[in-house]
């Protein structure tokens, strides 16, 4: 087909790129958005989506087939086809609806891969009905990020799974050796724990979930030990080889041993990383960082002013919510209405059992950076919400700089996800610890331990020892 023009051209159609895409619409401008594969990208696809599908169906089996001690008996069996089938329903449902909105706010879709030609053209390597160049004035680069491939495990390869293999298979394998305890690895250990493999995990640091602080990863490990879940700390995974019955994976520890597991499939699961190679950014006269990222300023600009990166492509935290965050600023920037970023507060959530949500600093990082912080916990076992819900592992942390203003939380246990965003909320509006001690929680209810955190941290808690 012929050339195009575009004011705003937005390339990648994951939660980065379709916001910023809606977003720059909004705004009045042309916008055109490029995209490969799939809309909706890695996380509708491939993602946090299939994934919350598969941790929410598993869960409830589990769930279901233990609760004895509520007087629930029940024989619980799982098919893991159908859940595959019922998951890949929503997310055909959500990414048509990606389309629709996209449609409806007046954006052009071309489907295709773009890449720059020079600073204001791509060339377009797309069907019979994509432009073969589009001019833009502006450009916003939302490619996302793929699993890192490790050495010795080829994803090609029958027994090695990346994430994307591990959401859409339909059956379970006997023994699942795992190779990462981060969050992939963490949070589909589980799911295949609650299918009925045999699941082993090797990480090459000391414990699950790097960048958590000990206790709260403490609660996750030892619930996933109870699912039957082996780790195998402080050793890295080099290769695997066939055997009569399966595979056996090979892991190098720090004083050079060689342990070695039989499997029958290898999720590797070792960090992510951006998706540059196919874009000619050097046409652009763009350079991505050593780790491969493309850096940018508070706005999502790059070193050439007009075009922008965000999302997974632009580095740290590689998280759905911060891309579509990152989308709306960079949309603004790109239509000349540029938005005040404020406080860049981005609450992180590990869906794990039980799950993981934070925000802010943790106490030891207030620290550091010269408070002398206040820290209130409250645990779930003197919730009386949580424990009518059976699930009463971890607790709530807040905490707050020496005038009571709240700096951090850390919450470990049910819904921690969905208590997160009123800490987030408190943070943003520059709450203090008095705030949330006085705000009125539903009783009885999960998020009157966020209150107690705080009233604990004041010395006031009811329902803990202050
Ligand atoms: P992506 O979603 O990766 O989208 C990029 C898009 O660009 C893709 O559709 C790709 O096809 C397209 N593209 C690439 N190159 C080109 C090109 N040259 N031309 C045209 N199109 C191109 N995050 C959370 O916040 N919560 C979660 O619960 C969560 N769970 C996850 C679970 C798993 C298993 C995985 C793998 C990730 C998870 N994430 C989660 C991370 C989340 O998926 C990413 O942070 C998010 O998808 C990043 O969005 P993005 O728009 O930057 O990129
Ligand atoms: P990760 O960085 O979270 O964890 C990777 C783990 O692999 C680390 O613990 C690392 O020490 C370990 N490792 C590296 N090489 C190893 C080796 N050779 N042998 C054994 N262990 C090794 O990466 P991930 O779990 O692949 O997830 C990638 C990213 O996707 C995350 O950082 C996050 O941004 C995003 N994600 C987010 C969510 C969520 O928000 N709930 C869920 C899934 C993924």
């Amino acid at each position: 087909m012929s050339d195009s023009e575009t004011d705003a051209l937005v390339i990648g159609a994951g939660p980065g790129g379709y916001v910023a895409a809606i977003r720059a619409g909004q705004l009045g401008c042309d916008v055109t958005l490029v995209e490969k594969e799939a809309y909706g990208g890695v996380c509708l696809n491939h993602g946090c989506i299939p994934s919350k599908a598969l941790i929410s169906a598993t869960d409830l089996a589990e769930r279901a087939g233990s609760a004895a001690e509520m007087g629930v008996d029940a024989e619980v069996s799982t098919d893991l086809g159908r859940m595959v089938e019922w998951k890949e329903g929503i997310v055909d449902q959500l990414t048509g609806g990606v389309e629709q909105l996209c449609r409806a706010n007046g954006v052009e879709l071309v489907e295709g891969r773009a890449g720059f030609v020079d600073p204001t053209t791509v060339r377009v390597d797309g069907g019979a009905d994509a432009p073969d160049r589009i001019d833009f004035e502006t450009a916003i680069v939302a490619t996302g990020s793929r699993p890192i491939q490790l050495p010795g495990f080829d994803f090609g390869d029958w027994p090695v799974w990346s994430s994307r293999d591990a959401l859409s298979a339909e059956t379970v394998p006997d023994r699942l050796l795992v190779v990462g305890a981060g969050y992939i690895g963490m949070e589909l250990s589980t799911v295949y724990a609650k299918l009925g493999s045999e699941v082993t995990v090797v990480e090459a640091l000391d414990d699950v979930l790097p960048g958590y602080e000990d206790d709260v990863a403490a609660v996750v490990r030892d619930r996933a030990a109870e699912l039957g879940i082996s780790f195998n700390f402080g050793e890295a995974a080099d290769g695997w080889t066939e055997t009569d019955d399966g595979i056996r994976v090979t892991t190098e520890t720090d004083d050079g041993e060689t342990p070695a597991y039989d499997a029958d499939r290898v999720l590797v699961a070792v960090g992510r990383e951006p998706v540059t190679d196919t874009l000619g950014l050097a046409n652009a006269g763009l350079e991505t960082d050593a780790d491969g990222f493309l850096p940018t300023d508070r706005q999502g600009r790059t070193a050439v002013d007009h075009i922008h990166a965000i999302g997974d492509v632009a580095g740290e935290p590689m998280l759905a919510h911060a891309a579509s965050k990152e989308g709306i600023v960079a949309a603004h920037a790109a239509a000349g209405d540029p938005i005040d970023v404020g406080d860049w507060i981005v609450p992180a959530a590990v869906f794990t059992d039980p799950e993981i949500g934070t925000v802010g600093m943790t106490a030891d990082e207030a620290a550091e950076v010269g408070f002398d912080p206040v820290v209130g916990e409250m645990p779930f076992a003197a919730s009386g919400r949580a424990l009518t819900t059976g699930e009463a592992d971890g607790f709530v942390r807040v905490v707050a700089a020496e005038d009571g203003a709240l700096l951090g939380a850390q919450v470990v246990g049910p819904e921690a996800s969905e208590l997160v965003a009123e800490l987030a909320f408190a943070i943003r509006q520059r709450a203090t610890l008095s705030d949330l001690a006085e705000t009125i929680h539903v009783h009885p209810t999960l998020s009157e331990a966020v209150m107690e955190a705080a009233e604990n941290a004041l010395g006031q808690a009811i329902h803990t020892t202050n």
